[in-house]
């Protein structure tokens, strides 16, 4: 008999487990819009290539200029990176979060460690706090990311949620936002999603944030910002840091957390960095000493090649202006989808208001379907989804936009 004999089989992860199902699906029209990665769509002018491009992953253009360098670049070797991470992707990440003319940068009193993609870096983050900051309660907004409670319950932070969608308008619940976190301890912490929330799409307008902000300000709370989709929502990196630099620019104090997951299209890569900015040089470099005692026992120090691509990318003018640019082709076809759909619903006659389709942002669409209408979808129409409504936009494409339609139309009627 195994000495493992007593393991209980684990349940599959609720988002990952949704991909696991599709593959298991032998339909031909079946459809995944359950992970949140980017998909080709078809490209008409090429008809016979159409069946080789259409819903496939991208690898971006300039990610392969960058490892064609990095290949033919003699000097590289495999030597273990310092704990922190790549220097220069370090400085050049905390750039593109906080903006090329940020005081905080300027004035040294950032700290940045690359870290194991966006998850990584909330999780080093997170024992971070644990070890060395006075309150260990985290308030995450209602509903959020799975994987948030997760990462933090693991890191001995306890966690609270504070109100954030409202079923019934399909938007924010900025009332019982400001209630929730006016009503949380002193010194709290606030997760916020930068930008493209997930997994409602449902994000603060400037004027919104400019409440938070004073909210969490005023009772001393501390942000702590996931930021998985930069320049991914609105198709400009500047727009979707307009949050975080905010918060920023006050000279407060914050944590961030960055992916390059999905704004480069480096998913597997694992490459992402947290960043804390603190009130001053001497602060920062004592707290970056302290991030480096959580990554020494956790994994030693981080992968080195996806940080170097970003670095080599965010180095060169010229790629990351093409960069930027295939960025916004990715982030504009997400919107088109967005408006396709509504339309085609619309056409349709569906029943119900599906304007939030349009209204929302980023990835994800929160359809509001409920749960027997996502098992009822699945098992009629081989559309895969989270069991919240959730779906990926960016897993659709015009060619497939006529069978989720089908699909809606037959759950809601
Ligand atoms: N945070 C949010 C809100 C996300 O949606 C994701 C990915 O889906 C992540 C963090 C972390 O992703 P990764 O660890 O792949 O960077």
């Amino acid at each position: 008999d195994s000495v493992f004999s007593n393991v209980d089989r684990a349940p599959e992860d609720p988002i990952l487990g949704v991909t696991v199902a599709y593959n298991n699906d032998p339909s031909p029209s079946k459809l995944n819009l359950g992970v949140g990665a980017y998909r080709t769509e078809v490209v008409s002018s090429a008809y016979l290539l159409s069946i080789f491009v259409e819903g496939k992953p991208l690898v971006l253009d300039v990610v392969r200029r960058a490892e064609q360098q990095l290949v033919n670049d003699p000097s590289r070797v495999k030597e273990y990176i310092p704990i922190a991470g790549l220097a220069d992707f370090n400085k050049l990440s905390a750039k593109l979060i906080l903006g090329a003319d940020s005081p905080a940068i300027q004035e040294s009193r950032v700290a940045t460690i690359q870290c194991l993609s966006g998850t990584g870096s909330l999780r080093v983050g997170a024992e971070f706090l644990k070890k060395h900051y006075h309150q260990s309660v985290i308030f995450i907004p209602k509903p959020t990311w799975g994987n948030h409670p997760k990462v933090f319950n693991l890191a001995g932070l306890s966690v609270e949620y504070y109100r954030y969608y409202d079923p019934a308008t399909r938007g924010l619940d900025f009332q019982g936002l400001l209630e929730d976190l006016g009503a949380a301890p002193s010194g709290a912490i606030v997760l916020l999603h930068a930008c493209a929330h997930n997994p409602t799409g449902v994000d603060p307008t400037p004027e919104q944030w400019e409440q938070i902000r004073q909210l969490i300000r005023s009772k001393s709370l501390l942000p702590f910002f996931d930021s998985a989709y930069q320049g991914f929502a609105s198709g400009s990196l500047d727009t979707d840091a307009h949050s975080v630099r905010t918060f920023v620019a006050d000279g407060g104090e914050c944590l961030i957390a960055q992916s390059y997951a999905k704004n480069m299209g480096l998913y597997g890569e694992r490459v992402g960095a947290l960043s804390i900015v603190c009130k001053s040089a001497d602060v920062a470099s004592k707290v970056e000493s302290q991030v480096k005692l959580v990554v020494r026992p956790m994994y030693s120090s981080p992968p080195i090649h996806g940080a170097s691509i970003v670095a080599t990318i965010l180095k060169s003018s010229d790629m990351y202006n093409d960069w930027t640019i295939e960025l916004k082709g990715m982030a504009d076809r997400i919107i088109s989808m967005r408006q396709q759909l509504f339309e085609a619903l619309q056409a349709k006659g569906t029943p119900g208001d599906w304007s939030h389709i349009i209204k929302q942002i980023g990835m994800f669409t929160f359809t509001g379907l409920n749960k027997e209408q996502v098992a009822f979808m699945t098992k009629e129409y081989h559309i895969y989804m989270t069991s919240d409504g959730r779906i990926s936009m960016a897993g659709l494409s015009t060619k497939t936009v006529p069978h989720l339609v089908d699909a809606i139309h037959a759950a809601v009627t």
